[in-house]
């Protein structure tokens, strides 16, 4: 069973590097060979006796193709071992720490080319030559002589071997693409194919139109030149004539690596050409030395590759999801995909006509993307992989969870489920009203009050305040005790005191978000001032439009709800704004940003507490932002805060400062 599996990953991989090595055009995308390749890896690992003698991790990728003069590579041309996480990189800093002491680390950005030898005699450019499979490569010296930014000669007449990356811009690239679009061609699928596409011509024409360029990074016999550190290597062969990349940073411990990392993990995008990770490099030759090779990669250094922000998956179902409106949302069910740094199973597909839109199939094989904090979308359907057997999709006509006909109005993309009643849109009410930007009875999750309203304890909101009644039955439910509806009923006791502005968003008013909600809530005051508002009166409100006015006007009106919040009034609950701004000169009148992920807060949370201190959360950068707030795994927000300059803080920082 492993062994026909290590076999079947051995036909795969080796199948996708010919394509993608040889023919520069892939046909699987990176993140499904590099799945493939760790789980070959894996199984190597646990069943060391099943390991082949020509499994593709014991050699670097490439072929050498017949119709190139072929050289031999005096000293090997390898690889690099991949990480994907932070934990990884801490994880290669203690495997170096067992035999370097103190290691300084240089970090690069890991250019999206091909590695090329250089080799020059008498300080003139004699040789060019691909990696090929490490030891034998192809010999692209007619290529090599059209690239503007490798030099002819260089300024000391040395014989000196260097290597690096020969890459196409982004700029060349789109435009490449754009011309074999218009001549019928196929597209190259990255600058890197096109690169090495390019430069593996037997007609150094074509080279000399793609507008190639190269960085140097490695200087393979530093002792010839009595050379001690990597960072030295550089800078010798930028003395030499050499382009080497600006951005490169000595690092003196795992922190600044990872600093590093992650200023570029969000500001590649602001850079004219692809990187697609980090290297990182032990600075001092003498312990590279000390650490050594494997047969493929060396041990002193390692390529952080960065999370994919584009995956591919198979959509295996389309489900129908029924909210606390009625509105009635197809979500697909997928196959469980990494991306970006969580595992997605699900993504919404909005509606009816987006799915029409982008053509979606059941059991077809679907591009995902996520950037950032951005929640995740379907960019596009694979249509080249579909076999025939894609289910076309097909609206429901019927409530999937209490039968009623749907209802579509008119100019409205979406279904809703008329029926009050339905017990999915209740659940869905009973969710919104306990969740946390609402009341935040703390407890109360989904499965929870889904169980409460399915046994019955839980059927209309002002159940909630009722609960205590039934405290001891409770008590006795399973996965239940003493404690834990202890718990939630005093959590449910504490949220009677919240102020106005958060029960009317609990409440589901149609449009009426968070923020809407204090508006009205500091407008009024307490709810009977508002119960008796006309719409007259509430459309002149700065912020309410003619909508949410209708909206509000109408709900008070509803004899159903007056009885919900009479009700409400009659178990305890607060109805006062209670106004909880305390000026603080860190946040008042100020404009905040926040971007990536809060570990401690919500981003409701940070967005309260940064609001109850006479401060405004936006959601873009501008030059009028006075702070950008910035968590794990920040968006392109941090890159334009940098570029203006506008102070940043940390989480940290940011709970200090409350
Ligand atoms: P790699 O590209 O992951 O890393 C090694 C290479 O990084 C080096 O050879 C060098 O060319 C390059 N590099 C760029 N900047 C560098 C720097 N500053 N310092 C040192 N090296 C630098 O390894 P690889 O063996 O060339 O390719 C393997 C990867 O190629 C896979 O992980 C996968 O992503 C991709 N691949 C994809 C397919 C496919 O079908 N899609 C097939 C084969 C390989």
């Amino acid at each position: 069973m492993i062994e026909k599996r290590m076999d079947e990953l051995i036909e795969i991989i080796n199948k996708a590097s010919i394509e993608y090595y040889t023919n520069d055009n892939p046909t699987i995308t990176d993140q499904e060979y590099d799945d493939y390749y760790h789980e070959l890896e894996k199984l190597e690992n646990e069943y060391p006796e099943l390991v082949r003698e020509d499994s593709p991790t014991k050699r670097v990728g490439g072929r050498v193709i017949d119709e190139f003069t072929k050289v031999e590579h005096k000293v090997p041309m390898m690889s690099l071992g991949d990480i994907f996480s932070e934990e990884e990189v801490i994880e290669f800093d203690k495997r170096i720490k067992k035999t370097i002491k103190n290691p300084t680390y240089v970090c690069e950005l890991k250019i999206d080319g091909l590695s090329v030898s250089l080799i020059y005699e008498n300080g003139k450019l004699v040789r060019g030559a691909t990696r090929g499979n490490g030891t034998v490569g192809e010999d692209i010296t007619h290529n090599v002589l059209t690239i503007k930014s490798i030099p002819m000669t260089i300024s000391k007449k040395i014989d000196i071997e260097v290597r690096g990356e020969i890459y196409m811009p982004k700029k060349s690239f789109d435009k490449l693409n754009e011309e074999r679009e218009k001549n019928g061609q196929n597209l190259f699928a990255n600058p890197r194919n096109a690169a090495a596409g390019s430069v593996r011509q037997l007609d150094s024409k074509v080279a000399a139109k793609r507008n190639l360029s190269t960085f140097i990074y490695h200087l393979p016999e530093p002792e010839k030149f009595n050379i001690k550190n990597h960072s030295d290597a550089l800078e010798f062969m930028k003395e030499l004539g050499f382009v080497v990349n600006s951005n490169i940073k000595v690092c003196q411990n795992i922190k600044e690596v990872i600093d590093y990392i992650n200023e570029w993990t969000t500001s590649r995008s602001s850079l004219p050409y692809e990187i697609d990770g980090i290297v990182i490099k032990v600075n001092n030759l003498d312990e590279q030395k000390e650490l050594g090779y494997t047969s493929r990669t060396p041990k002193w250094a390692i390529a952080y590759k960065f999370p994919a922000e584009e995956v591919l998956t198979k959509l295996k179902d389309i489900e129908f999801c029924v909210g606390r409106t009625g509105k009635i949302t197809p979500r697909a069910d997928l196959d469980p995909v990494h991306l970006a740094g969580s595992v997605i199973r699900s993504v919404t597909l909005h509606n009816e006509d987006y799915i029409k839109e982008k053509d979606i199939m059941i059991n077809d094989t679907i591009v995902l993307h996520k950037a950032g904090d951005v929640i995740p979308e379907v960019v596009r359907v694979e249509k080249s992989r579909r076999t025939g057997n894609e289910i076309p999709f097909k609206m429901i006509d019927n409530c999937p969870i209490c039968g009623t006909k749907l209802i579509k109005k008119e100019k409205e993309a979406n279904y809703f489920c008329p029926n009050e009643y339905c017990d999915a849109r209740n659940i869905e009410g009973l969710i919104h009203f306990s969740s946390r930007p609402t009341m935040n009875i703390e407890g109360f999750g989904e499965n929870i009050v889904e169980d409460f309203y399915n046994m019955g304890y839980l059927k209309r909101v002002p159940d909630y305040y009722k609960l205590y009644k039934k405290k001891q039955e409770l008590k006795e439910l399973e996965g239940f005790g003493e404690k834990s509806i202890n718990n939630l009923l005093d959590n449910i006791e504490k949220s009677k005191s919240n102020s106005l502005e958060f029960l009317l968003f609990a409440l589901g008013i149609r449009y009426i978000g968070k923020k809407t909600a204090k508006i009205l809530a500091s407008n009024y005051q307490n709810i009977d001032n508002l119960m008796n508002a006309s719409y007259e009166e509430l459309v002149q409100i700065k912020d309410i439009g003619d909508v949410i006015a209708d909206s509000v006007y109408k709900f008070f009106k509803e004899e159903s709800n007056i009885k919900i919040i009479n009700e409400l009034k009659e178990l305890g609950l607060n109805m006062n704004y209670l106004g909880t701004l305390k000026k603080d000169d860190k946040f008042n009148d100020k404009t905040f940003v926040l971007t990536g992920t809060l570990s401690k807060l919500t981003r409701d949370e940070a967005t309260t507490e940064i609001e109850n201190r006479g401060g405004k959360v936006t959601s873009s950068v501008t030059k009028k932002t006075d702070v950008v707030i910035v968590g794990e795994n920040p968006g392109s927000k941090y890159t334009k805060a940098q570029e203006l300059n506008i102070p940043i803080w940390s989480e940290e920082q940011l709970l200090s400062n409350l």
